[in-house]
């Protein structure tokens, strides 16, 4: 029985583990991670991570070819192929910060595995890395290789939180990048046939290393240069009276084009989109490419614009302050079906009200109120903020309160705050939510899901990313 270890038991790690089990009965699968609670949760009916459908596929599979166990070391010596899920930030400190990926966790997990094997393996770099890294790796474990013969494939994952399980089970494509020597083939075949078992082999793309690792960064640097281009146009459309939905259905139209990524919102989070681009941003300030650097860094200004532009807007429109008004933040995650909130905009947001003195009520069906309070007093340090999107102060936070709830969350409110896309906020009774507040009431949507025309004739001053100003 082929034996697969997977170091990180994450947002990554986790879900395709899960499903590389489901999918491939004769695979012994253990998912490993030094950090315990992770691996606690992730043995028990409550486990880590909000994702639909994972907790079917879990079920299915735990105790049968699928394991999590805090034991990496001997798991790792085990196996046959072992992927490395790790998290791969953005530096914080020394040389690159604020841009170049952070590979401490990764340096040490190679370490490790040279340490602990004593047969020869397949290592898969799973997690997101900068073009090159697979030949730093390869140096590590083969200085320390006591004879054993390591192969290193780059195998990113391209889901996408709230729709991991569906994105694992059809995923457009799987890329495999190898060294191109026979022992380097013969592994990208030993991992193509682990795919096999459910993905149609015209879907399993095989490359160089070199390619593999920098078509993941290529990936989400284009994913976000929509969402950035889009919001672009929003700002434009808000400033002439052209309707971003408008704009973006006419342009999705054409084939070249096409239609989906073109919602225009308060702007990207999520761990990877922001980390990736500026970990683009500095291979290309490291190749000697600043212009082709400085291009990608827009991406991000631009998605740092439209929390700002947001900000200011909502401020400017409650009659330039609101200095002791209560509003309502509907969203704290990144986006839907997920409660992931690392990198969510609503970070910024809540902060650019707080340091205007706002009392804030936040609802999200899947954040707690620890996280949410963790969230609004960290550190920023990778990106130069405005002033006014810095950490909230201890006496700021006093003034956040987390709710269950989207109708407690905007009682008595001045103004309401959707920064994420959740369904249940189109079906609201915001008939009774308005009623509850005070006048004029406010909406500001970030994420363009209200039924404008609807809220305007109750009576609300509406205010979406991109539209035409309420009257
Ligand atoms: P995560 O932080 O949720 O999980 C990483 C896990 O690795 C953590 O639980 C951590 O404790 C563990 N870990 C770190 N060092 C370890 C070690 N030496 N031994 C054992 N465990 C160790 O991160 P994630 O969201 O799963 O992302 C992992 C990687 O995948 C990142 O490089 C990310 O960029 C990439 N990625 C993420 C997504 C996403 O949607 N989250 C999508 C595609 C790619």
């Amino acid at each position: 029985m082929v034996k697969i270890c997977c170091i990180g038991a994450g947002y990554v790690g986790g879900p395709t583990m899960a499903v590389i089990a489901l999918k491939c009965p004769d695979i012994e699968v253990v998912v490993v991670d030094i950090f315990e609670p992770r691996i606690i949760a992730w043995n028990s009916d409550h486990l880590p991570i909000y994702e639909p459908g994972l907790d079917d596929v879990v079920k299915q599979c735990r105790g049968e070819n699928l394991f999590f166990s805090k034991d990496v070391e001997k798991h790792v010596a085990e196996a046959d192929i072992v992927f490395v899920s790790v998290n791969t930030p953005t530096k914080t400190q020394g040389l690159g910060a604020g841009k170049a990926a952070d590979l401490t966790y990764w340096e040490s997990a190679a370490r490790m595995i040279a340490d602990v094997s004593k047969s020869d393996k397949i290592v898969v770099e799973k997690s997101t890395v900068p073009v090159k890294t697979a030949e730093a790796i390869e140096k590590i474990l083969t200085h320390n290789s006591k004879g054993i013969n390591f192969q290193i494939l780059s195998n990113p994952e391209f889901l996408a939180e709230g729709t991991a399980i569906q994105d694992l089970f059809k995923p457009d494509r799987v890329l495999i990048g190898g060294r191109e020597t026979p022992e380097g083939q013969k592994a990208i075949q030993a991992l193509k046939d682990v795919y096999a078992h459910w993905v149609p082999v015209d879907r399993i793309i095989c490359t160089n290393l070199w390619s593999a690792e920098l078509s993941k960064l290529a990936a989400n640097a284009f994913l976000a240069q929509r969402i950035s281009s889009v919001n672009a146009m929003s700002a434009l459309c808000e400033a002439t009276g052209a309707d971003v939905s408008q704009v973006s259905h006419a342009i999705g139209k054409d084939t070249r084009i096409g239609p989906k990524f073109l919602n225009a919102s308060v702007g990207f989070g999520g761990s990877c989109f922001q980390k990736d681009i500026l970990n683009l941003v500095y291979i290309c300030e490291c190749n000697g490419l600043p212009e082709v650097a400085s291009y990608w860094k827009q991406v991000v200004q631009v998605n740092e614009y439209q929390k700002t532009r947001f900000v200011n807007r909502m401020v400017s429109s409650m009659f330039n302050t609101v200095s002791g008004k209560k509003i309502a933040i509907l969203g704290f995650a990144f986006k839907k079906d997920t409660g992931d909130t690392r990198e969510t905009p609503a970070i910024g947001v809540c902060q650019g009200l707080l340091g205007d003195k706002a009392i804030l009520s936040i609802y999200d069906p899947q954040v707690s109120q620890e996280q949410i309070q963790r969230d609004l007093s960290m550190h920023k340090s990778e990106l130069d903020r405005p002033p006014h999107l810095q950490p909230a102060s201890p006496t700021a936070i006093k003034q956040v309160s987390c709710v269950w709830d989207a109708y407690e969350a905007a009682k008595g409110a001045h103004g309401i705050c959707i920064l994420t896309e959740w369904d249940e906020f189109k079906t609201l009774d915001y008939q009774k939510i308005y009623d509850d507040m005070q006048k004029p009431a406010f909406v500001f949507d970030g994420r363009n899901v209200v039924d404008v025309d609807k809220l305007r004739q109750i009576g609300f001053i509406v205010y979406s990313t991109g539209k035409p100003l309420d009257a």
